[in-house]
């Protein structure tokens, strides 16, 4: 076995799994000074097919480009400067950027190109060593840090790291033996990504969410005049909108956006993707740490999964310099327990977002109705609330 060669100067910090939460944690702290490696299973680059778009909100966006990722973005993304947030036979509430005194909310930005920026950036960041085709065999904490036996394409190897952040995705199958016990559930509900070659709501930089019963309906403005429908809901009705012939499809989509059958242009096939929710209590242990779809899962309603993360590594990374700093141990089970402590309010408020808000709008009961009736004219006569439901959905805690 051979030993993994430390980075020069102090111990690093070792991450494993470069999906967009390792890679930005690892830049970031490459940024900050820390010598990161980071290791990924994978053994190619990019290449991946993920038709789907996300929205990166204007904090999200902002650090992307502090820690170099932008650069690396070699397309345009698209604004959103206001969100039209509808109930049908309900007013609609219009939340604008201009309301929390920001030029835009947030940019879109496709999957597979982030991931392909994301995978640029840590090649050409110095203060990354980037291992692919490499995985953790095992793993034991100790004082001085955990000594992690690695599987590499030249052989197995060995690493010793203040602390092992976990970005796999999902919980390794070794978690448990640290008492991070993962509790899943399947929401019973399907997310369809169907790419559109047009604007269907041709309103630009204007994101659309609509709430009906359990259908959850979201558009998203991609560059080039096109856009992408992100339609949540039960499982049964995903599966009969992705077996029926294009003109079903077509049809049924269009009565449900509220628009002509012949605006809906195919961009694609549709994908789906069944939801899971996860969390790991507690995301951590002596000398580990788990972060994004690895620590939690949540629905892609109001797009709220990975700017979370995000924010998870970026005070992650903040943590380490001010312990780093003040000449403190990083990576002991306390110094994990306070950081995930220190993010459960966050949590708790997209949470909120998330699991509440959808809830709220499938109960259909008369007097849930008439609540959320009169819930929709206050907002949407009330430039206060409007500005601290979108001061929540960026990301800012009031
Ligand atoms: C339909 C849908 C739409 C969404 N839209 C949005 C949106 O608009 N905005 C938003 O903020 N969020 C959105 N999300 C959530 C977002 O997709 C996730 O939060 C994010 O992708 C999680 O990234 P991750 O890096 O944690 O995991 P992943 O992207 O899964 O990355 C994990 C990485 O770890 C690697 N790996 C796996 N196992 C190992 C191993 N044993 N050793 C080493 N490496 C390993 C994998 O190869 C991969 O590279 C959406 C989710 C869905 C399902």
């Amino acid at each position: 076995m051979s030993d993994v060669p430390e980075p020069a100067g102090s111990a690093g910090l070792l991450i494993s799994g470069a999906g967009s939460v390792g890679s930005a944690l690892a830049l970031a702290a490459a940024h900050a000074g820390v010598p990161v490696t980071l290791i990924e299973k994978r053994k190619e680059e990019g290449g991946r097919q993920d038709p789907r778009l996300f929205a990166l909100s204007e904090p999200s966006w902002r650090w992307l480009g502090e820690i170099g990722v932008l650069n690396h973005l070699g397309v345009p993304a698209s604004p959103i400067r206001e969100i039209l947030v509808e109930e049908p036979g309900h007013p609609p509430v219009r939340l604008d950027a201009l309301d929390v005194d920001l030029p835009v909310l947030g940019y879109t930005v496709w999957a597979s190109q982030l991931e392909d920026a994301f995978g640029r950036a840590v090649r050409s960041e110095p203060g990354i060593r980037f291992l692919p085709g490499t995985q953790i065999e095992s793993l034991v904490a100790g004082r001085g840090g955990a000594d992690c036996r690695l599987q590499t394409p030249q052989g197995a190897g060995r690493l010793i790291a203040p602390l092992v952040v976990i970005a796999e995705g999902r919980p390794p199958g070794w978690a448990l033996g640290f008492g991070m016990r993962s509790v899943e559930e399947d929401t019973g509900r399907t997310a369809l990504v169907i790419p559109l070659a047009t604007r269907v709501r041709p309103v630009f930089a204007q994101a659309y969410e609509q709430l009906a019963g359990d259908s959850l309906l979201a558009i998203l403005p991609a560059a080039t005049a096109r856009s992408v429908v992100t339609w949540t809901l039960p499982r049964a009705a995903a599966r009969r909108f992705m077996e029926a012939p294009p003109a079903g499809r077509r049809g049924e989509l269009a009565r449900r956006i509220g628009c002509n059958p012949e605006a809906i242009v195919w961009d694609g096939d549709p994908a789906s993707f069944d939801l899971l929710t996860r969390r790991v209590d507690p995301p951590c242990a002596d000398r580990v740490l788990l972060i994004g779809n690895a620590a939690h899962s949540i629905v892609p309603f109001a797009a709220q999964g990975l700017n979370l993360a995000l924010r998870d590594a970026r005070h992650l990374v903040g943590a380490f310099v001010s312990s780093r700093t003040a000449g403190q141990d990083w990576g002991s089970r306390e110094w994990t327990a306070r950081f995930w402590t220190g993010r459960a309010r966050d949590h708790r408020r997209v949470d909120g977002l998330t699991v509440g808000l959808p809830r709220l709008f499938a109960l259909k009961d008369p007097l849930s109705r008439l609540i959320r009736s009169g819930g929709w004219a206050v907002v949407a006569r009330s430039p206060g609330i409007q500005r601290r439901i979108l001061m929540r959905g960026l990301g800012w805690n009031p």
